[in-house]
């Protein structure tokens, strides 16, 4: 017997909760639950964080966590346990399957049969974001390659375990250089391990339009967080069925598994709501812990059930469906179909092994690190670009002075053009004309500036790694 966490949640949560533990149970898996309360109450009860810290003790002992969807109380202050769960665990991979149920389920894309994994903690979820003048504020996009390794390959090793054929990587560096390059360049070394699985790039603008319209060319898709959190929503609409999709997000030591939709609280309390989300979610669950098996076995019911034309009100259609029936009555009919395969949709089979290989990652010899130079950013409030340049040349010394201006990355001095819009945030660029600068130099600076009347708010040091520049070149520079 192995112990999980469920927690019931709010709304439908506790009819689909039901509904899914006893197909499970019905299909010989072997757990046992410690119910935690998450989610509303909790909410209500004061805990803005949605979930009691004896809980987080519970979850992290047992350390697999199967979830109903919660409400969120309106009004601010609530912050969302979903990214609160997937941070203080280290869920790095959210993995969402997006297949259609042609002809059962309507959709556009009978062919459609993808696999979603997106990463999870870093870009510009991180969270850092600060108002640096009276027009701009910024938001940090993190990306570290720790975080590009374990994503890259957690997706070729879902690929290989379940049999999947590519792994296409959806990023944006033909803008992003250095960020989304890191993403694709770790892409390719990763890829290169696996020469049985094919790869592939394409950039996220493109990649998505092809998505949302040929889906049946993507296998696995592999993307940075905000790229994967809005393609993965689109995959799972247009397969026909959100109502229908799963998640699993999985770190480390622990992992976490939902539906994909929320507590659906007009629903509730009415034995209406399909609990096939959840069950999805529970799927993925049994793969991860081992139990292919009884997966393999409660997916393949599932599939036979939606065949036989048996479903709940929200994929219920005259002509295709034939009875309709409520949450518990959906779960009875799966149980009723344990050991059968579905003969229309493919049944699935899961390898015995579908454990992931995932070493831990390992930190590279450091590479040779030089600072070449500073960009100085300024809160300034006049919009002549020249005037800037002659103010900040003067803070330059002995052999650092001022390379370029831009402002909102467009180089506008020297040599700018008067059409350019100018907010009151500039970058002002100081390199050193011996190729070397100290942080001394950087001090040397800022107290220039200061002297100066200028109003600095932040420095980003530029520097070379292995005799390489590591930071971006103006646009238009
Ligand atoms: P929702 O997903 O709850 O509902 C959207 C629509 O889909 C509704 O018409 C609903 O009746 C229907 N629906 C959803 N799940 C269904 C199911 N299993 N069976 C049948 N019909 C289903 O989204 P919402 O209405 O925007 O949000 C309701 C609450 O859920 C909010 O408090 C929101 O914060 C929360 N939420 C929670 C999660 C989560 O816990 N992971 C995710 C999304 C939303």
């Amino acid at each position: 017997m192995k112990r999980i966490t469920i927690a019931k949640g709010d709304g439908i949560g506790p009819e689909i909760m039901d509904a899914t533990l006893s197909i499970i149970k019905a299909a010989g898996a072997e757990l046992e639950y410690d119910e935690i309360e998450v989610g509303e109450k909790v909410y209500l009860s004061g805990n803005t964080s949605g979930i009691a810290s004896e809980s987080w003790d519970i979850i992290r002992r047992n350390k697999v966590f199967l979830k109903a969807p919660i409400t969120t109380p309106q009004g601010g202050g609530y912050k969302s346990l979903n990214v609160t769960t997937r941070k203080f665990l280290g869920l790095y991979s959210n993995v969402r399957p997006c297949t259609s149920l042609h002809p059962f389920v309507a959709t556009k894309h009978p062919e459609m049969d993808i696999v979603i994994v997106r990463e999870n903690e870093e870009d510009l979820y991180a969270g850092i974001e600060h108002q640096q003048t009276d027009e701009v504020v910024q938001c940090l996009k993190i990306i570290s390659r720790p975080g590009c390794e374990k994503i890259v390959r957690y997706a070729f090793e879902y690929a290989r375990a379940y049999g999947r054929k590519k792994v296409t990587c959806f990023t944006k560096d033909n803008i992003m250089k250095q960020a989304d390059g890191l993403f694709h360049q770790v892409f390719d070394e990763i890829a290169a391990e696996y020469p049985e699985i094919e790869n592939e790039h394409w950039i996220i603008d493109i990649g998505a339009a092809k998505m949302s319209d040929t889906p049946e060319v993507f296998d696995v898709i592999v993307t940075l967080n905000l790229y994967g959190d809005v393609l993965s929503d689109i995959a799972a609409q247009i397969a026909g069925s959100v109502g229908l999709a799963g998640s699993a997000n999985i770190g480390e030591e622990c992992a976490m598994f939902e539906a994909i939709h929320g507590s659906a609280p007009r629903r509730a309390g009415q034995n209406l709501a399909n609990p096939s989300g959840l069950l999805q979610g529970a799927v993925m669950m049994l793969t991860h812990m081992g139990m292919t098996d009884v997966a393999e076995k409660v997916q393949n019911a599932w599939l036979k059930t939606i065949e036989d034309g048996v479903h709940t009100y929200d994929i219920f259609k005259e002509g295709t469906s034939k009875v309709k029936v409520g949450t518990k009555e959906f779960a009875d009919a799966i149980i009723a179909n344990l050991g059968q395969k579905p003969s229309k949709l493919k049944a699935v089979t899961y390898k015995t092994d579908a454990t992931l290989n995932l070493p831990k990652y390992e930190r590279k010899a450091p590479k040779a690190k030089k600072l070449v130079g500073v960009d100085v950013f300024l809160h300034y409030r006049g919009t002549n670009p020249d005037e800037l340049g002659a103010a900040a040349s003067k803070i330059g010394f002995d052999s650092v002075s001022l390379s370029m201006i831009t402002n909102r990355g467009i180089k506008v001095w020297p040599e700018g053009f008067s059409e350019t819009f100018c907010t009151d945030h500039w970058r002002c660029r100081f390199k050193s004309a011996t190729g070397a600068l100290s942080k001394q130099d950087i001090i040397t600076l800022l107290s220039n500036a200061e002297a100066h009347g200028l109003d600095v708010i932040k420095t980003e040091n530029l520097y070379e790694f292995d005799g390489k520049a590591a930071f971006s070149l103006g646009q238009g520079q």
